[in-house]
């Protein structure tokens, strides 16, 4: 005998939404340029194993901000552009040279280091830069770098777009994932859209353009949603016909991450050690084919005058 399941499992479905967090996200700068940034947050660094998201782009469209970050070194981490306007070129110690243009994707895995650059090649500029913390077992590989011109196109009811990373309804993404999780960049249209998400994921959801309800909670550009594990059906509802938002998902991780600057590790001596091998042109970080002008390593607090 089987009795029936749906109203029990929808229960514990809208128990799961009524957990849904809104966070602001807060102004910072990075290059000279104005970002807002919604991941790490208050009490939150991971969802999954993205651990920064920076909304970057012009405020005043008439006088756009330059994207000139000079040669900066990274550890522990991939790195994810994605454009939404304009184009950019980024350079990165193993030699690449890569344009990016909107709907492209830049991966680049920093393994044990790698050192890169990021130039506006046509402003205005708007885009999202995103990072993935690596697990044990990668982070400490060679590093790597994946552009992928293409990407697979999501079709759901009453939403569209482009998967960056994992999989979405029937589209995989063919970008390198180095622990379970999703990226997708969804356009909204008029009715509400529920994706298909893994339950054993934690979700994000940051606005791009227009407001989105998500569960109890309505998040604009600037904020961002968190979505604890156990939701299979996630409802996404622009809240004037239209809008767009990036989904963001994956296995919370497990143990400590340690960010600082632009390394993530697992503790502080793998910290320092980098910011020495970075300060000290050790060939770790290699050289990147880049005329700006190198960006020098904040001393990290713990270390005393000598260190
Ligand atoms: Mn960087």
């Amino acid at each position: 005998m089987s009795g029936p399941i749906q109203p029990p499992d929808l229960e514990c479905q809208n128990e799961l939404l009524a957990g849904v967090e809104a966070r602001e996200g807060r102004t910072a700068s990075v290059g000279g340029l104005d970002v807002v940034r919604v991941l790490p947050t208050k009490g939150r660094r991971t969802v999954g194993a993205w651990c920064f998201v920076d909304l970057l782009g012009p405020a005043d469209a008439d006088e756009p901000d330059p994207l000139e970050v000079g040669p900066h070194p990274h550890i522990g981490l991939a790195t994810v552009t994605w454009l939404l306007e304009g184009e950019a070129l980024h350079s990165d110690s193993l030699g690449t040279e890569q344009v990016i243009r909107p709907g492209q994707l830049n991966l680049m895995t920093a393994g044990h280091g790698i050192a890169h650059a990021e130039l506006a090649a046509q402003p205005p500029f708007r885009g999202v830069q995103l990072w993935i913390a690596q697990p044990e077992g990668t982070r400490h590989d060679a590093p790597a770098f994946e552009h992928h011109e293409e990407l697979p196109e999501v079709e759901l009811d009453h939403a569209a777009g482009q998967v960056l990373a994992g999989t979405l309804g029937e589209a995989s993404s063919p970008a390198r994932t180095d622990t379970p999780l999703l990226g997708a960049d969804l356009t909204l249209r008029r009715g509400r859209t529920v994706l298909p998400t893994d339950r054993t994921f934690e979700h994000a959801v940051v606005p791009l353009e227009g407001r989105v309800k998500i569960g109890p909670e309505v998040v604009e550009p600037g904020w961002v949603a968190l979505v604890p594990t156990g939701v299979t059906d996630l409802p996404l509802e622009s809240e004037h016909g239209g809008g767009r938002l990036l989904v963001l998902g994956g296995e919370p991780l497990g143990g400590s991450v340690q960010m600082w600057w632009n390394f993530v590790a697992r503790d502080r001596d793998e910290i320092t050690a980098a910011y020495r091998d970075w300060r000290d042109r050790t060939d770790r970080f290699g050289t990147v084919p880049s005329q700006l002008e190198r960006i020098d390593a904040p001393r990290p607090p713990w270390l005393r005058e000598t260190g």
